[in-house]
């Protein structure tokens, strides 16, 4: 009878307290270019000139930045898929990739603006979180770090609204080097990173040891969500490691690239996630510690701009946004649906309608939960690259853009090794092909959590109908015994055990 009740009791438990299932969305990388031109000439950022183009897009073109329609046609499609999300966050880079004599600061603080307006008009009652991207200062790339003597983040929070978007306490932060601490709900907090401040094309920063004392913030406010037993998330623009494509190349300066991950290592039992920006393809990351086991999860997300890099090796995408779906009680993510506007059919249709779904992790990658052990096992079937999931993956990773499934060796085991190593050394060591060794042999998929009570063990649901099963067919068996004794006219010959808790009242009764 135990175990009867046991399966009831586990039933109670999966269903009578099913999990509370919030969404929200990421949106990064606009790039708005105000001058660009649907008649615009598409070898020159679509820009007008003497010659006049008719193919060049209302919606955009994949060699240029984002004209307005697209950008408004974006968060529309946002509040037409899901108007009532839990929060917004917004992972940067809104000027565009244009020669710096286009552009000056007033220029790029009013484009930041009008997108921060635009979303607030739009979504007028959901709290959004913002963080800067590289091409968000002025230069693009030189992010100031003496914070005392420079007016930028100032600039941002007043001139680009920001001050209306982030609380009080959250904009006095912000002042002091773009980054910033949220708490969204009792048990969950949402940490805003200006990692461009690690990013190697920054020349102010390269000889710093904390950039505008970053690192020493974020590690107390890891120390303290750890001992107030909060979920955090992290959201900034640049990731960390290597880029997936072309020639592999690396983020962050080394230092800070070490240094990061560290920090992320140590506190991977109060990280819940973390959502980047930048590259503009869609791809994740799962950190290993030292003995290979998957510890945090990092996901990035395409972006709006459709503009062709001029990275070698490295093309388009189509424009796109993504909808998380998350446990509130344990703020770990369980999926999300990839949302992409089909820039091509959109543009000959004269409108921007169809935003659509593109995929859902929980069908194409059949995971329940976005949990670094799940992603690391996905990531672990990308090492035979005919796999069929990876071939989806691929078309995802340029937002249906590149469909060609043409991937070479060099270009797989980039992929393979961006994802899984994000120490440069080690991600070196992977294409060298040792590396890549270590990461397929069998590792022990239990994560760091044991300090976070509210993180339960992952049990497979199919246990829960295995137990269930078995249970059922004890309690039937014993009916079937129970019956066939009492017809015999022996019912009290059938005894309970002495251990058993009813044992004195089936027994003598
Ligand atoms: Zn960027
Ligand atoms: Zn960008």
């Amino acid at each position: 009878m135990n175990s009867v009740l046991l399966f009831f009791l586990v039933l109670l438990l999966q269903d009578g307290f099913a999990k509370d299932i919030g969404v929200f969305w990421q949106v990064t990388d606009f790039h708005y270019d105000v001058n660009y031109s649907s008649t615009g000439d598409p070898n020159n950022m679509c820009h007008q000139d003497d010659v006049t183009f008719n193919a060049t897009g209302s919606y955009g073109n994949y060699l240029c930045d984002s004209p307005w329609q697209l950008i408004s046609s974006a968060i529309e499609a946002m509040y037409k898929i899901k108007p009532d999300p839990d929060f917004i966050i917004w992972t940067g880079d809104s000027v565009p990739h244009v020669p710096e004599s286009d552009l000056d600061l007033d220029k790029v603080y009013t484009l930041i603006g009008n997108i921060t307006d635009e979303i607030i008009r739009v979504f007028p009652n959901t709290s959004l979180f913002p963080v800067l991207g590289n091409h968000d200062p002025f230069p693009s790339n030189q992010m100031p770090y003496d914070v005392e003597n420079n007016r930028y983040y100032k600039d941002i929070l007043n001139v680009s609204n920001w001050n209306i978007v982030l609380r009080a306490n959250e904009s006095k932060q912000f002042q002091h080097g773009g980054y910033y601490s949220s708490q969204i709900s009792k048990k969950f907090r949402l940490i805003g990173l200006n990692t461009n401040l690690y990013y190697d094309q920054d020349k102010l920063t390269r000889d710093l040891d904390d950039p505008a004392n970053q690192f020493a913030w974020l590690k107390d406010e890891l120390e303290g969500a750890r001992k107030r037993q909060e979920a955090v998330y992290i959201i900034a623009h640049v990731p960390p490691g290597s880029f997936e494509l072309g020639t592999g190349l690396g983020w962050f300066y080394d230092k800070y690239n070490r240094r990061y991950l560290d920090l992320l290592e140590e506190y991977s039992d109060v990280i819940m996630a973390q959502m980047y920006g930048h590259e503009h393809t869609d791809s994740f990351r799962v950190q290993l510690d030292a003995e290979g086991k998957p510890i945090n999860t990092l996901f990035l997300c395409p972006a709006v701009t459709p503009w062709k890099s001029s990275l070698p090796g490295v093309g388009a995408n189509n424009p796109s946004v993504r909808l998380y779906k998350y446990d509130r009680d344990t703020a770990i993510p369980q999926s999300y649906t990839q949302y992409y506007l089909n820039l091509t059919r959109a543009n000959l249709k004269g409108n921007a309608d169809n935003w659509e779904k593109e995929y859902d992790t929980s069908d194409v990658y059949a995971i329940d939960q976005l949990t670094p052990t799940a992603l690391h096992g996905l990531a672990r079937g990308f090492g035979d690259k005919s796999n069929k999931v990876f071939l989806s993956y691929l078309e995802f990773n340029s937002v249906m853009w590149d469909t060609s499934h043409e991937c070479n060796d060099t270009c797989f085991i980039h992929h393979y090794c961006a994802i899984t190593q994000l120490d440069y050394g080690q991600f070196n060591a992977c294409l060298a092909g040792d590396g890549r060794l270590t990461t397929i042999s069998p590792t022990d998929t239990t994560r760091h959590h044991s300090r976070r009570p509210t993180v339960p063990a992952q049990v497979p649901s199919y246990l829960y109908y295995v137990m269930g099963g078995l249970a059922v067919l004890l309690f039937v068996l014993f009916l079937v015994v129970a019956v066939m004794c009492f017809r015999r006219g022996n019912f009290r010959s059938f005894r309970v055990p002495k251990y058993s808790k009813f044992g004195s009242l089936s027994v003598n009764s």
